[in-house]
């Protein structure tokens, strides 16, 4: 069969290709300990539940409006002023199936063929993916380890030309765990407005944030900056509600119009009780993100010294987020594999520990791990990732 050009674009997601073959490994019964995870280890607070069930049973089951519910709206423009002091109106707001979903809508409504969206790497794995759906071109700036994976006004100089619409901003970021500081967001928020750069900022882990760093929106610097920005945030990570798929954006009614249009025609509403469920996250009490928060918190403080003194790895402290970010090319050198990519299938093979390969996110020499799993889960496979090493060296 001829398929469309635009899927020879596309490289499936390297997360879940992983989680597949650990998958796969854990079916034929092997012990796989699966470090892969992007969702939080938790459930979903029973309220929430409760609500959800509560809402099935009084017949909300029925399509919604395309948007999300009003209530479920006011309820997000709630936790934008409680949070951030921002005042948004109903349609500046639109309710998806996830903030991926969203993202999808914003792209599709916001690029011409050949338009530009900047891309700091190491990225969410969807990102250029979903620019180049969109017809757009992903432009991405590399950054170091020693900036802390983070870019600059100077580095957006160097990248961005007439074609230029978007950057997209990720913090806490997803895979490194850095949240900007709202210095160092203020003259990358003054070089979009003086370029006429709309910012992207995906604030899904902003709940997830450790040991005394704060989160700050790049939206809070100015009126005129929060005009000129999109913000994408949901319920996945910050109430762990990854499968009710319910993530939402807030910006400027025009664009928030034209991606209420396409979701008309493609998937229409999210999923009601899920709209439902996600009334109670915003407007119930908030104590269980903060349960999360410090078991996250705890696992990070545990683990993050024995990660770090692996011989050859350096990995820089995660501020949020619930990810390791480690440049381990040393360590696969000396274990004398040709990439990263073939230490991860090694591990996974031989010591049945699975690892997201740094590639997917645009940095080959690293790999990422995450800490939503238990403390003696991480640290056992930290166990079998050094008996790895040394069986190698
Ligand atoms: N943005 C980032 C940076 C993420 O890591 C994820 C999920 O892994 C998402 C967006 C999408 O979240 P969801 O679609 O579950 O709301």
């Amino acid at each position: 069969m001829q398929l469309a050009k635009r899927v020879e674009t596309i490289t499936p997601s390297s997360t879940l290709a992983i989680t597949a073959k650990a998958g796969e490994l854990k079916e034929q019964g092997y012990d796989v300990i699966g470090l892969g995870a992007g969702q939080p280890d938790f459930n979903t607070p029973e309220f929430i539940i409760d609500a959800a069930m509560e809402a099935a049973k009084a017949g909300h089951t029925k399509y919604t409006p395309t948007a999300g519910l009003l209530a479920l709206k006011q309820a997000i423009i709630g936790k934008l002023k409680r949070d951030q002091g921002f005042d948004y109106n109903p349609s500046q707001i639109i309710v998806g199936n996830g903030a991926k979903h969203v993202l999808y809508l914003l792209f599709q409504a916001l690029l011409n063929p050949g338009d530009e969206v900047i891309i700091p790497a190491p990225y969410w794995v969807s990102y250029p993916e979903q620019v180049k759906l969109a017809g757009g071109v992903p432009v991405t700036i590399a950054t170091t380890e020693e900036k802390h994976f983070k870019i600059t006004a100077a580095d957006l100089d160097r990248a961005a030309t007439a074609k230029t619409k978007a950057l997209i901003l990720n913090s806490p970021s997803n895979p490194t765990g850095m949240i900007y500081s709202k210095e160092e967001l203020k003259p990358i928020a003054d070089y979009c407005l003086k370029h006429d750069i709309l910012i992207v900022s995906d604030e899904i882990y902003e709940k997830l944030v450790y040991n005394g760093n704060v989160f700050y929106s790049i939206a809070q610097l100015s009126d005129e900056v929060k005009a000129n920005t999109v913000i994408i945030n949901g319920v996945s990570k910050s109430h762990s509600m990854t499968g009710w798929r319910i993530g939402y954006v807030a910006a400027d009614a025009t664009l928030i119009k034209a991606m209420t249009n396409i979701a008309s025609h493609s998937t229409s509403n999210p999923a009601s009780v899920s709209q439902y469920a996600a009334i109670a996250a915003y407007n119930g009490p908030q104590e269980s993100i903060e349960t999360m928060r410090q078991a996250f918190e705890k696992r990070l403080n545990t683990v993050y010294p024995r990660l770090e003194a692996l011989p050859g790895v350096s990995c820089v402290k995660p501020q949020g987020a619930f990810y390791f970010f480690a440049n381990i090319r040393k360590t696969s050198d000396a274990c004398g594999f040709v990439s990263v990519d073939d230490w991860s299938t090694a591990l996974l093979d031989e010591q049945k520990v699975a690892v997201v390969p740094g590639a997917g996110f645009g940095m080959p020499n690293y790999i990422r791990l995450s800490y939503a799993t238990s403390l003696t889960n991480f640290e056992n496979a930290l166990d079998r990732i050094e008996l790895f090493i040394k069986k190698h060296t």
